[in-house]
């Protein structure tokens, strides 16, 4: 055996957390293995049996919690959340970049906790492989996410709108601390917990931060370009609650998650997201809203009540500014620009609103420009001839555009329409077109001749318009 489990959260005081084992489940069998990133965190991907990834057999050194947190969900404050379906089964150490050592490896689908409500702690195969692609296809497109280290069945039925085959998927993330675990011990008034676990978190992210008001910067600083990093790929989270927003900058829970194919920047794919409160374009203003949910709950680690409220302000408030400037990067990236130019925002936004009217796919439009012509894409009356002469101007006084962009426009990207038939054929036992996807995504800017089907927009009866959460 290669690893022992570490436990350094199992350490924090109970009331952190609940024990809980994995509960057994019928047959195990293994659906994927990344073996990649198994060698990355020390496993011999051999060690990582069926049995090890139902729960069903504990690696050395586990000591399986449930993790405690609150959060708002769509607005509405829910004072107790936790893992209602995972298991934190411990933590792999070794040097995964400078002062980042841990890494989380949690079961979720293992069955029920003291935090499942009124849910049965399972995942069927549908959530399971479209976290498995959607978490590992970011990962490949060079966003922050937590990974996906492998997928088993259950050989159990999970009941839903019917009947479905039972999966557990292993998620490893830099840490599962979100922003409602924060919330969770403010809205206790439990401030000795707070201050243990903002500690905690900063040892582990941000060991550079002096303070609860510089550990906010952090976390500010990671999600602005968190969020440009999802919008400059077309990704959708769909369920953005403050239950659902890691602390350390990391993409998670990935649910009603979609990318975008026809560009509207009011896009909504989630079901029980009636309003648009999570509509593409709404994401970073809901980033904003969640941060300054994180600043509440910390206001009553400073010292000067007064001071405080001030200082987070003034912390968050860098958020936008912040946010604008990791967008236009990456926006300017994908137009071919390195150098920064007054008219840039204006080209970009020129861009993005003949997209919309046209609706233009997002991917194909911009790995079109790669080729200096997105015409078929930005197919409006004149939208194209009005635009590409200004921007081809623009590109004159660049170095190298074609290399910055091939960069920055991903040609293979996580298409809702193929998960949802991997998804089917999975269901059907068929798991060839799920293992394919899962190849492919993982050479979103470099394809294969045989991928080049994967590039496609969908045809109008393929599109898929509603996305449901992965319960
Ligand atoms: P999510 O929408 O995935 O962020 O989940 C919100 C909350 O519901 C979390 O506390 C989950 O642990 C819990 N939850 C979701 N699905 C289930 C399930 N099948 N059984 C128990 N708890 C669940
Ligand atoms: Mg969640």
């Amino acid at each position: 055996m290669t690893v022992t489990f570490d436990n350094s959260y199992a350490r924090l005081p109970d009331r952190f957390y609940a024990r809980q084992t994995p509960t057994p489940v019928a047959a195990p069998s293994t659906l994927i293995v990344n073996k990649d990133l198994a060698r990355e965190l020390g496993f011999d991907p051999d060690d990582l049996s069926a049995e090890v990834l139902t729960g069903d057999t504990l690696l050395p050194g586990t000591d399986p919690i449930a993790q405690v947190y609150a959060g708002h969900q769509f607005g509405g404050w829910v004072p107790r959340l936790g893992d209602g379906r995972a298991c934190l089964l411990g933590e792999v150490t070794g040097e995964f970049g400078p002062n980042d050592t841990r890494r989380d490896v949690q079961l979720k689908g293992s069955g029920v906790t003291p935090f499942s409500r009124r849910g049965d702690g399972r995942a069927w195969l549908g959530p399971v492989m479209r976290e498995y692609l959607v978490s590992e296809a970011m990962h490949a497109l060079g966003i922050p996410t937590t990974r996906a280290l492998g997928a088993a069945l259950t050989g159990e039925r999970v009941q839903r709108e019917r009947g479905y085959p039972g999966a557990i998927l292993t998620r490893v993330a830099a840490s599962h601390i979100r922003v409602g675990t924060f919330q969770y011990f403010a809205g206790q008034n439990d401030i000795e917990g707070l201050r243990l676990l903002t500690d905690y978190a900063a040892s582990r992210h941000y060991p550079n931060a002096k303070n609860p008001m510089e550990f906010l910067d952090h976390v500010v600083r990671a999600q602005a370009k968190l969020i440009a990093g999802w919008m400059s790929v077309g990704f959708l989270h769909g369920v953005m609650n403050t239950d659902n927003m890691a602390i350390s900058g990391e993409t998670i829970d990935y649910g009603p998650c979609a990318f975008l194919d026809a560009y509207h920047p009011r896009t909504v794919f989630s079901s029980i997201d009636q309003t648009g409160r999570y509509a593409f374009a709404a994401q970073p203003d809901m980033g904003m809203w969640n941060l300054a949910q994180l600043a509440t709950a910390l206001l009553p680690l400073h010292p000067d009540e007064d001071a405080a409220v001030e200082e987070a302000s003034a912390v968050l408030n860098q958020f936008p500014d912040l946010f604008h400037k990791a967008w236009t990067a990456k926006f300017r990236a994908k137009l071919g620009l390195t150098r920064s130019e007054d008219g840039d925002g204006k080209l970009i936004s020129g861009l993005l609103s003949r997209m919309a009217s046209s609706q233009a796919d997002f991917t194909l439009t911009f790995s079109a420009l790669n080729t200096r012509d997105a015409s078929h894409e930005v197919s409006d009356e004149g939208a194209w001839d009005s635009w590409a002469p200004d921007w081809q101007a623009r590109l004159a006084r660049e170095q190298d555009p074609d290399t910055t962009m091939a960069r920055a426009n991903p040609v293979v990207i996580p298409r809702n329409h193929q998960i949802e038939a991997a998804i089917q054929a999975g269901i059907d036992g068929n798991y060839a077109p799920f293992h394919r996807l899962a190849a492919a995504f993982t050479r979103p800017f470099a394809p294969e001749q045989e991928d080049m089907d994967l590039t496609r927009a969908p045809t109008p009866d393929q599109r898929v318009l509603r996305t449901f959460c992965g319960t």
